[in-house]
């Protein structure tokens, strides 16, 4: 709860319209994108620049207020559900591109910019800002830093983790601090920006955001190949990289996947296949030729019915235009989707691919699976019910069966949807005791009174998920 005195206290900082304790205004941000989770924020804030977080920030410690800063809410891990009350603090007015440097390669922006706008803005100017969330049309650049997202282009590319120079931060206790700079070399001192990609809102507040650019690739292809054997799909992943070609994107889906996203974007995927795989590569042009024939060349030897190129941009734009709306299609099937986010070495992914149709057999649940191949990131996804519990119970068997084989075949729990609540009771599968500690007394030096973002990443007794409402 909030008094009424730190209420004053903060909309002296924020001013009234910023400050927001309707019950309204605290529904809309007591959940995420996460099904079966939902809690209600005692307020939800808007600050207009660091100064007001940093305000803000100390008058939470004072009074032991939790924070949970808020991008556009997409992740699905929980991240953002107010689980213990408190603020939400969110970025609307923090939301501009600062300054895009052409002589360092760099973007400067605010929280709040929305990937979509940035990658727009620097493509413009002929730059190339590769971490390409299927979100990012509504995701913000705070959130991808914060749960260090991948994309499509992830496999050649990396993920934002890779594309992060400099932060400045709000600490726990509200001090501001630079982290890194534009700088190719930089050596100075423990590398602080690293450890705050992926700290989910538990360490601090980011408040500005410098961004690596490169320069545009010049010409890029796409193709799709055809199977009608699962295994021989993800054979074909492992070959491709076996012979040295890094493609842009190598993405995989399977027949349950293409039906549902053929009939919700009806541009003439074919459905009578087992699985196709999305591959693209872009660079130099004689590159990308040699390259695309012999991936095809994999592609057919691994006994794909069918490789096309497309032949137009506009039909390479709607092919991955169709895979990033693989969720959005899934979410159509039941009242309740649960993504998940299983990643294992890329020379792992039939066994796993295989593993999770047994699994999905084992416990009578339809689980259908699409994901970033190439980067041995999967998506197992079920539509189900979240008012069948007994359903829900066979889910969450067989979905903590997955992340159990995922970790014996040399993987993680979380490829690039983070912790937050969902996947916390697993962590310590994938860092084991020692590893929980060592990150605990990082978290406790930096927020010593437990204010930003508690209940993520650190699991409480209970392995269950639960639906928690305040
Ligand atoms: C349809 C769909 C497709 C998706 N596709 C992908 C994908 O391809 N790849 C992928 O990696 N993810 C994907 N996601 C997950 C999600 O979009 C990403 O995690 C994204 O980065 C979240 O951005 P957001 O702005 O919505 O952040 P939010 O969900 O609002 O927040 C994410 C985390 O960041 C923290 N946070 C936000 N802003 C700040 C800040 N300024 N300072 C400190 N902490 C902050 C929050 O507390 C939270 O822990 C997808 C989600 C959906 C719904």
């Amino acid at each position: 709860m909030i008094s009424r005195e730190v209420k004053q206290r903060l909309i002296s900082i924020v001013g009234k319209e910023n400050y927001d304790d309707s019950k309204a205004g605290r529904l809309v941000y007591s959940y995420d994108a996460t099904p079966q989770f939902q809690s209600l924020p005692d307020a939800v804030i808007a600050p207009r620049n660091t100064k007001e977080v940093s305000e803000i920030v100390k008058v939470c410690n004072e009074h032991r207020i939790p924070i949970v800063p808020r991008g556009s809410g997409t992740n699905l891990c929980a991240g953002t559900c107010p689980t213990e009350g408190g603020i939400v603090l969110i970025f609307k007015h923090m939301n501009k591109i600062l300054e895009i440097d052409e002589e360092n390669l760099t973007v400067t922006v605010q929280p709040g910019v929305i990937t979509l706008d940035l990658i727009k803005a620097v493509e413009a100017k002929g730059l190339f800002y590769p971490p390409d969330p299927s979100s990012m049309k509504i995701s913000t650049i705070g959130g991808n830093i914060n749960e260090n997202s991948g994309g499509l282009r992830g496999l050649k590319y990396g993920v934002t983790r890779d594309y992060v120079m400099a932060l400045e931060v709000v600490l726990a206790n509200g001090d501001v601090i630079r982290t890194g700079g534009k700088l190719a070399k930089d050596v100075a001192g423990y590398d602080l920006t690293r450890l705050f990609v992926g700290s989910e809102g538990t360490l601090g507040i980011i408040t500005e955001a410098t961004l690596k650019l490169i320069p545009m690739p010049e010409t890029k292809k796409t193709m799709l190949a055809l199977y009608q054997d699962l295994e021989a799909a993800a054979r074909s992943v492992s070959k491709i990289i076996a012979n040295k070609i890094i493609p842009t994107t190598l993405e995989f889906l399977d027949q349950p996947t293409l039906e549902v996203v053929e009939a919700y974007t009806q541009i003439g995927l074919p459905t009578d296949v087992k699985a196709v795989l999305l591959i693209e590569q872009d660079g130099p042009s004689e590159v990308v030729e040699r390259d695309m024939k012999k991936m095809a060349e994999i592609c057919k030897e691994e006994q794909a019915v069918s490789v096309k190129v497309a032949q137009s941009e506009a039909e390479a734009d709607a092919l991955r235009t169709a895979r990033r709306s693989a969720l959005s299609a899934l979410a159509r099937l039941k009242p309740t989707t649960i993504l998940e986010d299983a990643t294992v070495p890329r020379s792992e992914i039939a066994k796993m691919v295989k593993a999770i149709n047994e699994i999905a057999e084992k416990y009578h649940v339809k689980i259908c699976t699409f994901g970033h191949a190439g980067d041995g990131n999967l998506h197992p996804t079920c539509p189900t019910d979240a008012r069948d519990r007994e359903e829900i119970e066979r889910v969450e068997k067989a979905f903590a069966e997955i992340f159990a084989k995922a970790i014996e075949l040399g993987g993680t729990i979380t490829g690039e949807h983070g912790v937050g609540v969902m996947k916390a009771p697993y962590l310590e599968w994938k860092l084991g005791r020692e590893g929980i500690a060592a990150m605990k007394a990082i978290k406790n030096a930096l927020d010593p009174n437990n204010i930003m973002n508690p209940g993520k990443v650190f699991a409480k007794s209970t392995r269950k998920r639960v639906v928690i409402t305040r």
